[in-house]
């Protein structure tokens, strides 16, 4: 490998930055190398600090629908930034932003903005326990929920990839509240239930899973976790922090036609700047400060960059077709894919819902944590090192969802199923 800028600069940042970097999966652990420093990103592509041009599918890891640099969300950002960064006072735009996002998600009637994912997973997690005045949580192993302590117990993502149980630093009594189940399975959620019944506040559920590698949800997995919720008089929280404006316009709920209690957001409905939400029934929400007693607030929350990037890229996603146009441009790189999967006689199986997807190596059906696992994963580093030396950038991990955006065309497809087939021809020698 030549010494180039990107090595460099990571030799920089590791001085400075515990392993270089201000996110664990941004080191690619779990395909070896040096990451790349992206210099610029223009609609579907990225261009690192080498000037080496990549054809993207992690797009910010959900945020960019509408691919880098769009010139109606610079514009949106210019234009709040001229009238001022921050006030830490109300703005109208935040209004708007909210009742935007109650109009294409009906079951939040009210909803707080946040600057994370983390944040607001936390404060769902926090307002669902001050509600039912119970304390235990279910989530499921391989959902990421963020880095809040009792959240971090079996988490996807980058806690998969390191192959991190749990994270040192949590206190065992923290993690002790959380009971983690295998996704998609109702009869452990059946059985939890009867245990401990009367001291479970909330199920948190990503209703597509993009955490452990996209896993869909098995037919009639999430109705069953609302009718059992519904039954126990506990909360039910979908972690829409991927799925929200991604899947559909009124985010997984709305294609699956369930109505959770509580809804966290974020990624997209910043336009690829720090802004999240959780938000749901009122009775719920008008429990926190300043009109209740469940506390939660922040400096930057409801920033008005963020507020208005995240306004104008919700307002192109209402644009007719957009959903359809992200199903095909899916549709058509996964069975793309396969066909050459199939050809070649490599064993691997591709989980997509609408534009978010990944490809297993090793396996031939991906529903929970434990499957995921079994990929072969040095395969996957083939793949990812192969795909990237013929321009295509993928998620640096098997555990991730790529993300195909608005952005992305035809002929990109193209471009990336002949890297595809020609790595594979490589691979299969
Ligand atoms: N929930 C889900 C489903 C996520 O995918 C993520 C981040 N990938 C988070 C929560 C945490 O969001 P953030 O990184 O903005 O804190």
């Amino acid at each position: 490998m030549s010494a180039d800028k990107s090595i460099q600069l990571y030799k920089r940042a590791a001085a400075k930055i515990p392993g270089g970097v201000n996110s664990p999966v941004r080191a690619w652990k779990a395909v070896g190398g040096f990451p790349k420093f992206i210099a610029r990103g223009k609609s579907a592509y990225i261009i690192d600090a080498g000037g080496k041009k990549y054809l993207d599918f992690v797009g910010s890891w959900g945020p960019l629908i509408l691919g880098h640099a769009h010139p109606k969300i610079v514009a949106a950002i210019k234009k709040a930034a001229s009238a001022g960064t921050t006030f830490g006072a109300p703005t109208e735009r935040e209004v708007e932003l909210a009742e935007l996002v109650a109009r294409l998600i009906p079951s939040i009637q009210e909803l707080r903005l946040v600057s994370s994912g983390t944040e607001a997973a936390m404060s769902a997690i926090r307002v669902a326990r001050a509600f039912t005045q119970k304390t235990k949580i279910i989530k499921f192993e391989g959902c990421y929920h963020g880095h809040s302590d009792g959240l971090l117990a079996k988490a996807g993502s980058g806690v998969a990839t390191l192959g991190l149980p749990d994270s040192a630093g949590v206190p065992s009594g923290f993690a002790q509240e959380t009971i983690v189940l295998p996704y998609n399975d109702l009869e452990a959620v059946s059985e939890a239930f009867d245990q401990h019944g009367g001291e479970i506040a909330a199920i948190i559920v990503e209703p597509v899973c993009g955490n452990m590698g996209v896993i869909p949800p098995v037919s009639g997995f999430l109705t069953g976790l609302r009718e059992i919720t519904t039954a126990h008089e506990a909360l039910l929280i979908f972690d829409e922090v991927i799925t929200g404006f991604r899947v559909a316009p009124g985010g997984a709920q709305g294609l699956y036609k369930i109505k959770p209690d509580l809804t966290c957001l974020g990624k997209i409905l910043g336009g690829g700047l720090p802004l999240a939400a959780f938000g749901g029934k009122r009775e719920i929400m008008n429990l926190l400060a300043p009109i209740g007693p469940v506390y939660q607030a922040g400096t930057l929350s409801g920033n008005p960059l963020a507020v208005n990037a995240g306004l104008a890229t919700v307002n192109l996603l209402r644009r007719d077709g957009v959903y359809a146009k992200l199903e095909d441009l899916g549709k058509t790189l996964a069975s793309g894919l396969r066909n050459i999967l199939e050809r070649r006689g490599i064993s691997a199986v591709i989980n997509r819902v609408g534009s978010m997807w990944t490809l297993f190596f090793g396996i031939q059906a991906v529903s929970n944590a434990a499957q995921a696992q079994a990929c072969d994963r040095e395969q996957f580093a083939r793949y990812f090192h192969g795909m990237l030396r013929r321009g295509i950038y993928l998620p640096p991990s098997p555990f991730e969802a790529a993300f195909v955006s608005l952005a992305h065309t035809q002929r990109d497809l193209n471009k990336t199923l002949d890297a595809f087939d020609d790595w594979t021809r490589e691979e299969s020698k």
